[in-house]
């Protein structure tokens, strides 16, 4: 025993769902954990995301299925339609909790607020427009210097700050960053009353979609192919947004009819990462986006970030070090995390290819994978 169970102390850098998730966590498991946010209280970014099974099978863990499922809208089918409107098949996605629609969609902030009530409700503080901005190991604890001239000197650093993470920076861990020529678009929407699960349009040269968000709110989704990363004006996204689905046959019209001010609208480049090699030094670690970021198309960033923070506590708890809680985590995690990373780029692919019929049993069957226990 190295003693660190005596001084379970924890920082964690990130706020989103990775961080907040290992946070509570860790939390339950008696850990004092401090979370560092950059962004100022409130900031959420994206509109809505879908919490799929494996999701909401890390969420019921945590106790909080009930009450994301409560506050998003459940489903439990993908209907895909092919380039002439046409139905192409209907994927019914497994229901990983018994009685329970198999996913949610759910808007990014009511999300986020129902993540930070449970961790505030189990002890831990978040401090917002704070970082880290430097890191080192001594002996067996991680010293740390935050942008407000604190230091910190705790068992457990966990680098949650998203796919650009500095942690990663500040800890040499090599990582690389993909932009593939997607940029993704979400603008929400009215529901319409047919929408009561995904639906997913094919078309040339772009995919677009729906997910409900709740009984009365959902978002159009559009995958724009060979686009350039550039920021477009606010005022231009509406518009344009409405130009790339003019050609789309059926009921994308209506929800294209559907899409109100700019306002409702984002626009961001599909990028994918993946940390090459060990996720940690010392007792240091990155998790969620930070260590493996998937493109969108498999609707799962947010559940390997969930199920992240949960197998990080549990194996934490299950050794007598952090250095072989932190080893054990890896191997737990690395190979389900990368397959993930590796079949959304193989969609993104085949999607700018216009081979939408091969992408649609290789989502099919990731979905299955990742509905393995973790
Ligand atoms: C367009 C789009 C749609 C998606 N749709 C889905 C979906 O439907 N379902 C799904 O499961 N996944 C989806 N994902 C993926 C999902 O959003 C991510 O995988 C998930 O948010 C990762 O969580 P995270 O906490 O690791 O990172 P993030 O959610 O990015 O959170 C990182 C946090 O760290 C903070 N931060 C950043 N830098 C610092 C710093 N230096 N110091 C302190 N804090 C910092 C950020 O402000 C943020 O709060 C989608 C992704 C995109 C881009």
């Amino acid at each position: 025993m190295d003693g660190y169970r005596g001084a379970r102390s924890a920082v964690i850098v990130g706020a989103g769902v990775a961080g907040l998730t290992a946070a509570t966590a860790l939390a339950r498991g008696g850990w004092q954990v401090e979370v560092v946010e950059v962004d100022p209280p409130g900031t959420t970014a994206g509109w809505g995301l879908c919490l799929t099974g494996p999701s909401l099978r890390a969420l019921d863990e945590l106790g909080l299925a009930e009450t994301c499922l409560a506050a998003g809208y459940g489903m439990s089918s993908i209907t895909h339609i092919d380039v002439n409107g046409k139905p192409a098949g209907t994927v019914e996605l497994p229901r990983l909790l018994p009685r329970r629609p198999a996913m949610a969609g759910i808007a990014r902030p009511v999300l986020h607020r129902i993540l930070s009530a449970e961790a505030a409700r189990r002890g831990v503080v978040v401090r917002h427009g704070v970082t880290v901005t430097a890191v080192a190991q001594e002996g067996e604890r991680v010293r740390m210097r935050l942008s407000d001239g604190a230091v910190r000197t705790v068992a457990l650093l966990v680098g949650a700050d998203g796919i650009r993470s500095s942690v990663r920076g500040l800890l040499g861990l090599g990582a690389s960053l993909d932009f593939d020529g997607q940029m993704v678009w979400r603008a929400v929407v009215p529901r319409p009353q047919w929408a009561t699960g995904i639906h997913q349009f094919a078309g040339k040269p772009h995919t677009t979609g729906l997910v409900p968000l709740s009984d009365t709110q959902a978002y159009v989704f559009l995958t724009e192919n060979a686009a350039e990363p550039n920021a477009l004006p606010d005022a231009e996204l509406a518009p344009r947004l409405r130009r790339l689905l003019r050609d789309f046959p059926g009921r994308v019209q209506e929800l294209r009819s559907l899409i109100a001010g700019s306002e409702s609208v984002v626009r961001r480049p599909v990028l994918t990462g993946l940390v090459q090699g060990d996720w940690y030094r010392g007792g240091a670690v990155v998790i969620g986006d930070a260590a493996h970021a998937p493109a969108p198309q498999m609707a799962s960033g947010a559940a390997l970030a969930i199920e992240d923070g949960l197998v990080l506590a549990r194996e934490l708890e299950r050794h007598e070090s952090i250095g072989a809680g932190l080893t054990a985590f890896v191997r737990r995690r690395a190979q389900r995390c990368r397959t993930l990373v590796e079949t959304s780029e193989a969609i993104v692919g085949l999607e700018q290819a216009q081979r939408h019929q091969e992408a649609y049993p290789l989502m099919d069957s990731c979905h299955r994978l990742m509905a393995e226990p973790v």
